[in-house]
């Protein structure tokens, strides 16, 4: 690959998507910075293509000049995988001029959108059409469908609709020779070989940008209820969602998982949110409940789920939340926790998964091994206990110095914390992805032949290796 001059590359930057598009000047922290403002590198561009076109034409152009690029949609990835590092060489491909709603089929429960389309917008349109879209994280209102599709994001809905992978049908591609790939597909069922859809998810821009999506809607449910248990250990916790899932069937929603000290942190930064029922009980857990028939018969159930609980002893009390905005309240509070967090002061950050019938036993293993090997070391622990996957973070001794911890320690308790989630037959990342936060930690934790194969795809579809070099399997 020839090194071509700045000019060189910034003029044909400029060519195919417009002066104004192509930003070198200025502050261009809001694509430079990641989301938890840990990380700040230097773009030599950022380049904000409007179409698909034109994004492939910024690919050929960097091809050309053998510029690396960084794609970004809503930089709320935690993962440090959508920012440039600070050689100065990255350009930045931030697709958000790219928001357009492009079709939604109504008989089929599809809507084919643009990868720059940010998630809330898609959720109001499908409900505008009368229509559901389930995927739901707390950075919805930022995060683009194209970052949910390259990161697999999962979400509080994964427990009865998947992750990202599993709405997505078909995708529109730019490859890294600048092609377009139209798999814009609606179709449920297609067995013409190799699935190169579910490739390019979950890839964190290291194999192509994805510009489009073919996304699966559902019927809007009839009413969803939303309930708050305590619950004396998180063995109880598992068992109450084994009687969720035998109650509810297809109408359990979301199950999340709140440990006490999480729960306090949110009370003691936000004491105008009132946390219910959690000083007396080492874990509370949040359920939904969405039914098809009616409130009334999704209260029915949903009491019925609860009476069985407390009479099993996996629940000790329990609310169902009144109205919607009661409902919004309860998921408000578990929301929060990341930011009480934040608050409480810098903090290491998991997102494990463990199958769901081993996660007490691994609570109680690795709360031990790092309280005998960090001793007053303050566990941050809540998740998606329907999907086995944990927010396990950890914070630094009560009063000690944050900065100085995450220093000296983060490394070790990321070690003990892995090799536990892999004594256990888990995964060292259930949602974020790998990035380049993680990436030197893969070989540790993937298999050589599976680490082979992954690199094998790279090679392959990025000979070159210039989307996202380092990011996921390293260089
Ligand atoms: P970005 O941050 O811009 O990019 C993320 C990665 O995808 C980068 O590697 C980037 O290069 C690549 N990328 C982005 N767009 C494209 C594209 N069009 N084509 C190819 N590659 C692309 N994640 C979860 O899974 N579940 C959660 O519950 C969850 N909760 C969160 C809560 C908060 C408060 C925050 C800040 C983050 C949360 N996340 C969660 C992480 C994050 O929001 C998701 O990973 C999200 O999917 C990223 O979308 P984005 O548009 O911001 O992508």
């Amino acid at each position: 690959m020839t090194a071509s001059t700045p000019d060189t590359l910034l003029t044909a930057l400029r060519a195919a998507v417009g002066e104004a598009h192509v930003l070198t000047e200025g502050d261009l922290s809001a694509w430079e910075q990641d989301w938890r403002k840990r990380t700040r590198g230097k773009a030599r561009a950022v380049v904000r293509p409007g179409s698909t076109g034109e994004v492939a034409a910024v690919v050929r152009a960097c091809a050309q000049a053998g510029a690396p690029i960084v794609p970004q949609g809503g930089n709320t990835g935690l993962v440090v995988g959508g920012v440039p590092d600070e050689s100065g060489r990255e350009v930045v491909l931030s697709l958000t001029r790219m928001n357009r709603v492009r079709a939604i089929d109504a008989d089929n429960l599809t809507m084919t959108v643009d990868a720059g389309c940010v998630l809330q917008n898609l959720q109001q349109a499908a409900e505008a059409a009368g229509l559901h879209f389930p995927l739901s994280l707390a950075a919805e209102g930022s995060c683009t469908i194209g970052g949910n599709l390259a990161t697999n994001a999962g979400g509080t809905q994964v427990v009865r609709f998947g992750n990202t992978r599993e709405l997505c049908l078909g995708l529109e591609v730019v490859t890294a020779q600048g092609e377009v790939w139209d798999g814009l597909t609606g179709l449920r069922k297609d067995n013409t070989g190799y699935d190169l859809r579910d490739l390019f998810i979950g890839s964190e821009g290291t194999l192509g940008i994805i510009t489009g999506a073919t996304m699966k809607l559902y019927p809007q449910p009839a009413a969803t209820l939303t309930a708050w248990a305590a619950v004396p250990s998180m063995q109880a916790a598992v068992q109450l969602l084994g009687l969720a899932h035998r109650h509810l069937g297809a109408g359990l929603t979301g199950f999340e998982v709140m440990g006490q000290f999480a729960l306090s942190l949110v009370d003691r930064h936000m004491p105008q949110l009132r946390v219910p029922l959690y000083r007396d009980t080492p874990y509370c857990v949040l359920l939904d409940n969405a039914d098809t028939e009616s409130e009334a018969h999704a209260r029915g159930r949903f009491e019925a789920l609860l009476e069985a609980a407390l009479e099993a002893g996996c629940a000790t009390d329990a609310v169902v939340a009144e109205n919607l905005s009661q409902a919004h309240q309860l998921w408000h509070i578990r929301e929060s926790i990341p930011l009480a967090q934040a608050e409480e002061g810098l903090n290491i950050k998991h997102d494990i998964s463990v199958p769901v019938s081993r996660i007490p036993a691994y609570c109680e293993a690795t709360d031990a091994l790092l309280a005998r090997e960090i001793p007053g070391v303050r566990l941050v622990n809540f998740g998606h206990l329907g999907d086995g996957n944990l927010h396990y973070n950890v914070q630094a001794p009560e009063g000690g110095d944050a900065a100085a911890f995450l220093r000296e320690q983060e490394e070790r308790v990321n070690t003990l914390v892995y090799d536990q989630v892999a004594a256990f037959g888990g995964s060292i990342s259930a949602e974020h992805g790998i990035g380049l936060l993680k990436a030197h930690k893969l070989p540790d934790y993937k298999s050589p032949v599976a680490l082979g194969l992954m690199r094998a795809l790279k090679q392959a579809l990025d000979p070159a290796g210039l989307l996202n070099p380092g990011r996921v399997v390293g260089r």
